[in-house]
């Protein structure tokens, strides 16, 4: 009896978010539940929910039910990419084991469910490191093929580059190993496929060696930063991770910082960022700077130079272990943080920032930083982002959770797509849906093939979600 409800517990715990389930937790399913994602904005209520254990439960969900399914990772995309309304929601939570490691290789196998933290652990004492993965060590591997993620990583591209395989459960319940040379057109659809093409199961990954790492920093005027990051660190064959900082409220000058090889001893002894921590110096920062008067005066005058103070040198798995815990906020109740991402080609770097600096001034959008990155082009994903060398601008920002302030950033958003548009640009899927179908039609001018490979593999449409609703 005692153990019978610790099971239970520890199900609605996992379903709730609250904990990863333990590993005897079998295909826990329960009825009806509002699926949340990170910002609280687009809560999308679901008719069944399941934890599944194994590719068998997958299977089992999949086919028992008879309508439409939505999976769900870490939960941090932000506009229902993880449910749809009455269907069938798949927990991958606690889909979280290491298949197989092959350190000599430098390969891994895991289940789609598995953290990058939980990853890290696995790889740090070998020396090895997540070839391509986000800033934040949060987020599911499946969740992270499934929007085809990128990082700071200097020439990687989205993760698909560093994706060897795939398993993936279909509608029919069948189980298909999808890669270049399997069922290619499964593969590349599935690579930011956005769970549309089936519950992916278990990941294969390349790998990189853990290395030490030293940063550097430097401030460039917008004109010059294309043939800065050219020169200075596409050119460096040392630079891992590089991105540029972009800071409210004119964004008229980027700080380049990156992070090179080097044989130095370490400054920061810890190999990867401890877990738990309470980080309540950086909320409350992050809170003065968003609400206090002077907030982008203390960005710039007093937090950005004592962030960028120095020349630290890291492992690389602790440079990308970070936990997005540090930006959780007390409450998301009346205002919430959010991302929004745009890519356009490098040759239009200033001219987009400029543009989007502007419609930011004149909206009064709240954003407290724009991160830049550079990706080359995509050869891998039918819904590619980087279908040329782009660089791209990943804003965060505060906003209010009323309609009125939903209605408002609604407003300019369309328009930073409708600029990255007249840039031959594109904008990212994990985020809000603002877009009108029109602007995600030139946005994703390869939708059209996507939605014939998805209808070879899931002829009757099951495998969906609000995203897909709303643009498929
Ligand atoms: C603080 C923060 C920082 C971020 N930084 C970056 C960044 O640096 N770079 C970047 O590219 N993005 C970034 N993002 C966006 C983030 O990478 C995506 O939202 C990503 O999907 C998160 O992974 P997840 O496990 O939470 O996926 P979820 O949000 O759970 O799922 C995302 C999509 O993948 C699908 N999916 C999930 N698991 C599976 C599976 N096993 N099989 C099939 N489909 C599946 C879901 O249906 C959904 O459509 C950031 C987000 C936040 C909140």
């Amino acid at each position: 009896m005692k153990g019978l409800r610790r099971r239970e517990l520890l199900g609605a715990l996992a379903a709730a978010g609250l904990v990863g389930a333990a590993a005897p937790l079998r295909a826990h399913s329960a009825p009806g539940a509002l699926i949340e994602n990170v910002t609280r904005l687009y809560p999308v209520r679901v008719s069944r929910v399941v934890v599944p254990g194994s590719v068998q439960d997958v299977v089992q969900a999949v086919q028992n039910w008879p309508g439409a399914v939505a999976v769900g990772g870490g939960r941090y995309s932000m506009g229902g990419q993880v449910g749809v309304e009455g269907g069938l929601h798949i927990d991958m939570r606690s889909m979280k084991g290491l298949v197989w490691l092959d350190t000599t290789g430098r390969k891994v196998r895991v289940q789609a469910g598995m953290r990058w933290r939980d990853l890290q652990d696995h790889l740090d004492p070998h020396d090895l490191a997540v070839r391509t993965m986000q800033s934040y060590s949060n987020f599911t591997v499946g969740g992270s093929v499934s929007v085809n993620v990128h990082g700071r990583y200097v020439g990687h591209g989205p993760i698909g580059a560093s994706v060897r395989a795939l398993q993936i459960v279909l509608a029919s319940g069948g189980v298909r190993e999808a890669s270049r040379q399997q069922h290619p057109d499964l593969f590349r659809a599935a690579l930011g496929g956005y769970g549309g093409l089936g519950v992916i199961t278990e990941v294969e990954l390349d790998l990189d060696a853990n290395t030490a790492l030293e940063r550097a920093v430097a401030h460039v005027a917008l004109d010059d930063y294309p043939g800065f990051f050219a020169a200075k660190v596409a050119a460096n064959a040392q630079a891992v991770m590089h991105n540029a900082d972009l800071l409210p409220p004119s964004f008229d000058r980027a700080t380049a910082v990156t992070w090179t090889r080097t044989d130095k001893p370490v400054t920061v002894p810890e190999r990867l960022v401890p877990r738990g921590q309470r980080y309540d110096l950086d909320k409350s920062v992050i809170w003065a700077m968003t609400e206090l008067p002077g907030g982008h005066q203390l960005q710039h005058k007093v937090v950005r130079p004592a962030l960028l103070r120095g020349h630290p040198v890291v492992w690389r798995n602790h440079e990308a272990s970070l936990d997005a815990a540090s930006l959780e906020p007390a409450s998301r109740a009346q205002s919430t943080y959010v991302l929004q991402e745009y890519f356009v080609p490098v040759a239009r770097f200033a001219a987009f920032t400029r543009g989007l600096a502007h419609i930011l001034q004149q909206h009064g959008a709240q954003v407290l930083n724009i991160s830049v990155r550079h990706a080359p082009p995509d050869p891998d994903a039918v819904m590619a982002w980087a279908r040329e060398e782009v660089f791209s601008w990943v804003l965060y920002y505060k906003q209010g959770t009323s309609p009125e302030a939903r209605t408002a950033v609604g407003l300019w958003t369309r328009a930073l797509i409708d600029l990255a548009l007249q840039h031959g640009g594109t904008y990212y899927l994990p985020y809000q849906r603002h877009a009108t179908q029109a602007q995600f039609a030139a946005a994703y001018p390869q939708a059209d093939r996507f939605r014939a490979t998805k209808a070879a593999w899931d002829p009757e449409g099951r495998m969906t979600n609000m995203l897909w609703k709303q643009y498929l």
